[in-house]
């Protein structure tokens, strides 16, 4: 019999390429929007991805806010499996942190009761590397892996930060106090590139939109760990399918990449467009942090590289990630095919 799953945010950049994967994979889903009138949008994002046009069919939607307690019951009733996607994921951090934290926590520990309520033993969330990188490198790691947890009291960590690793801590310390029944894994991705399946797609493929659209004279020395969007949606697949994932939290990560070292693939790729390819001393990103609030925000990343490890989940998942160069191109072409940039 076809098990059912709940993705909470299916209008999510990477819940909707989830969506895909499960119902090609035989699964019935039910998706969590805020707002019922993007079910049409999600639905129209889906289909063509679709083995089978008939498996939209299963695909059906209720609504849900992580921030009110009404709905969750009835949208786990009859439910398999959890998968605890959304989470707020803001371009610009806001000036009260709580906007973050409180939803992405409460909305995860909403989640988990209902899903405990309703008999879900099953249950994977979405979570990030922001909850394992937000700290020194413990000695004698050259990479950081999924026994690195951020201390969300290090210099810098955003709310973001803060935001989803408040909130996968509270899900493992959930579930071994109050539902040691439950079977969580957590899939843990550093940042998320790949083309988007329609033109509502979150904040982590503005990096590429921004490098596309030249508006920066230059480029600060920084760089991003990325991976593929489809990666990602393979992985909380493979959670359910593969053995000793129970209890795992997996990085989903390809490769990091400095911010000019994308200018430059990008370059190599559209020859035609204007792409803005150098780097901007430190010194000077330092100065314009002081008079620009965005750009202060990156001067502790500066020159800094940060390595992460995803063998467990090659490993024990099976993947084997795209290259993060190709992802790049593909993303681009897929603003530029869509007059995005
Ligand atoms: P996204 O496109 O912004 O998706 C976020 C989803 O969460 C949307 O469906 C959004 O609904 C929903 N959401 C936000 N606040 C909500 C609330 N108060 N109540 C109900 N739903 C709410 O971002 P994404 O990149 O796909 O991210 C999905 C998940 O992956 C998040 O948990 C994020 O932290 C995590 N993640 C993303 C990356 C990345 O680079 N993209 C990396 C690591 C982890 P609306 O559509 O109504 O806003």
């Amino acid at each position: 019999m076809r098990q059912t799953v709940l993705v909470t945010g299916s209008s999510g950049y990477i819940a909707k390429h989830i969506v895909v994967k499960l119902l090609n994979a035989g699964y019935t889903v039910r998706g969590t929007l805020r707002d019922v009138t993007r079910a049409v949008e999600v639905s129209n994002a889906v289909r063509p991805h679709l083995n089978e046009p008939s498996l939209l069919a299963q695909l059906d939607f209720v609504v849900l806010d992580l921030e009110q307690s009404e709905g969750w019951d009835a949208a786990l009733k009859g439910v398999d499996i959890l998968m605890h996607t959304a989470s707020p994921f803001p371009i610009a951090q806001p000036k009260d942190e709580d906007d973050l934290i409180r939803p992405a926590l409460e909305g995860t520990l909403r989640a988990l009761r209902a899903a405990k309520a309703a008999g879900v033993r099953r249950v994977v969330v979405t979570s990030s590397s922001a909850a394992v990188m937000g700290g020194d490198l413990p000695a004698g790691k050259e990479a950081y892996d999924e026994t690195c947890w951020t201390d969300v009291n290090y210099p810098g960590v955003t709310p973001y930060t803060k935001s989803k690793t408040l909130a996968e801590e509270a899900a493992w310390a959930y579930v071994k106090s109050e539902a040691p029944d439950m079977q969580l894994t957590t899939i843990n991705p550093v940042l998320v590139i790949g083309p988007p399946l329609d033109r509502h797609f979150g904040t982590s493929v503005s990096v590429v939109e921004r490098v596309l659209r030249a508006k920066d004279p230059m480029l600060p020395h920084v760089g991003f760990t990325c991976v593929d969007v489809r990666d990602i949606a393979e992985m909380h697949l493979r959670a359910l399918t593969q053995e000793g994932t129970i209890g795992q939290r997996f990085i989903g990560s390809e490769r990091f990449m400095w911010f000019v070292d994308i200018a430059n693939e990008l370059k190599s790729a559209f020859p035609d467009r204007r792409i803005v390819t150098r780097q901007a001393p430190d010194f000077v990103i330092r100065l314009l942090g002081l008079f620009d609030k965005a750009i202060g925000t990156i001067i502790p990343i500066l020159g800094r590289r940060d390595e992460v490890n995803a063998d467990k989940a090659r490993r024990i998942l099976g993947m084997s990630f795209r290259q993060a160069p190709q992802s790049l191109k593909e993303t681009a072409q897929f603003l530029i095919d869509n007059k995005l940039v």
